[in-house]
């Protein structure tokens, strides 16, 4: 495999503020080729390339550390104890949880998503009750809702969609009332890129005595949370969108619901005591936490909070915006390319479609090329009909992204145009 040497970034305002070139040098993979043109990795809403900090993390946690944790009396076991429970406060700080015993490690947002509903929502939904979703959910935040729904009878209201891609707040407040039990929605949609005012509708959601769940797979590479400030209930993320590695992730939920809410699963590390007879369950957060955990996949999410608290989010923002500024102008002035998703509250993502040409096609070709996008309904099947297109491409951006990644993106482009003419 080839590697390149870094390209330059344009000396403006927020690149001179930000610089991406550091950020790079950070990230191997982003210097590797592919079909011998230097790669351009615009693919981050699917999981963001890892900095070596958390390679590294993990490299030496399974080269010297390696124990299973809370059952060994072994040195061993100890440190790795240590280290794997140093990372839950690491997450509680990150995103200002009250309590440690708040943050539930799970595979990702996928199986957080599924622990609030079959844990609090088969327990607490009844038929009649409603579950408002906002018409942008990924399916791991529609599917789990739709197999406790036919389990309890609760039904789903979902929230329109504007032109624009933002959402219907009007239409949100008129589907609130005081059968809401919940309210779920994404933070930054991975399909269109729009920042949902999540602390607005919280606050409405409250007002009529529901629960909120975010979807946070997308923010924390792009924003800071504050779970406090926001007030929702539970927020479910996966660290391999932020630069942590892959099949690790956590919930936090707001102590008194986890503390009342029964198991998921069953097995070791869940349980205070089992006999055949009865089963008397462990206190938070290991009652939500049954069997070995993904003890490495831990550690390398340390790291990547240790890699994002090193960064000044507020200069990423300003970067980032500029990117999705500078990108949209380019693709604006291609003939034939339509955006979607325009909201003025928007993540660094470009999701566009190309008069005649198939997604799928547009892909292929940017590969050759060495530009990473992707195409297809990015998991969000109702916000593609909502738009009528079957499919978009996809170019989701991250601090390592540059202006001449998308000066890539705008030249490939028009060469898939020519090929298509
Ligand atoms: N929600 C959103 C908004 C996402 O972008 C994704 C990943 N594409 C998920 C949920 C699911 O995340 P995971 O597959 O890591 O569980």
């Amino acid at each position: 495999m080839k590697t390149t040497a870094p390209r330059s970034n344009r000396n403006t305002p927020a690149a001179q503020a930000f610089n991406a070139e550091v950020i790079r040098s950070q990230f191997p993979a982003l210097s590797r080729t592919v079909h011998d043109c230097p790669l351009v990795y615009l693919d981050s809403s699917a999981t963001t390339q890892k900095p070596q900090c958390v390679i590294d993390a993990m490299v030496h946690f399974y080269s010297y550390t390696n124990a299973n944790v809370h059952r060994g009396v072994h040195l061993m076991s100890q440190e790795s104890t240590l280290a794997f429970d140093a990372v839950r406060n690491k997450v509680r700080q990150f995103i200002n949880a009250a309590d440690e015993r708040e943050i539930i490690f799970s595979r990702g947002t996928t199986e957080s998503i599924n622990l609030v509903a079959h844990s609090w929502g088969l327990a607490n939904l009844k038929e009649g009750d409603e579950i408002i979703l906002s018409g942008m959910e990924h399916h791991s935040d529609i599917v789990p809702w739709q197999m406790v729904c036919q389990q309890t009878g609760a039904i789903i209201k979902p929230i329109p969609i504007l032109d624009d891609g933002s959402l219907d707040m009007a239409a949100y407040g008129s589907l609130l009332n005081d059968r809401t039990k919940l309210v779920c929605c994404v933070h930054v949609s991975n399909a269109l890129g729009t920042i949902n005012p999540v602390k607005e509708m919280t606050a409405k959601a409250h007002a009529v005595g529901a629960l909120v769940l975010l979807d946070g797979a997308q923010s924390l590479s792009h924003l800071t949370v504050d779970v406090r400030d926001i007030d929702c209930d539970f927020f479910a993320t996966s660290s391999h969108k932020w630069f942590g590695p892959t099949g690790i992730g956590f919930l936090y939920g707001r102590r008194e619901l986890l503390e009342a809410m029964p198991p998921f699963l069953g097995g070791g590390d869940m349980i205070r005591s089992v006999t055949f007879e009865k089963t008397t369950y462990n206190t938070l957060p290991n009652k939500l936490e049954a069997g070995t955990p993904n003890i490495g996949g831990v550690i390398g999410m340390g790291a990547a909070i240790d890699f994002l608290a090193r960064q000044d989010m507020g200069a990423v923002g300003a970067y980032e915006r500029e990117l999705l500024h500078y990108g949209t102008n380019l693709l604006n002035n291609i003939e034939g390319v339509r955006i979607i998703g325009t909201s003025p509250n928007k993540a660094s993502v470009l999701s566009f479609v190309v008069d005649n040409i198939h997604p799928h096609d547009i892909g292929t070709i940017l590969d050759q090329q060495g530009i990473a996008v992707r195409t297809g309904h990015h998991c969000t099947q109702p916000l593609m009909e909502r738009f009528g297109v079957p499919a978009t491409t996809r170019a989701s951006l991250a601090m390592y992204n540059t202006l001449s990644d998308l000066d890539a993106l705008s030249n490939g482009l028009q060469q898939v145009i020519e090929v298509f003419k």
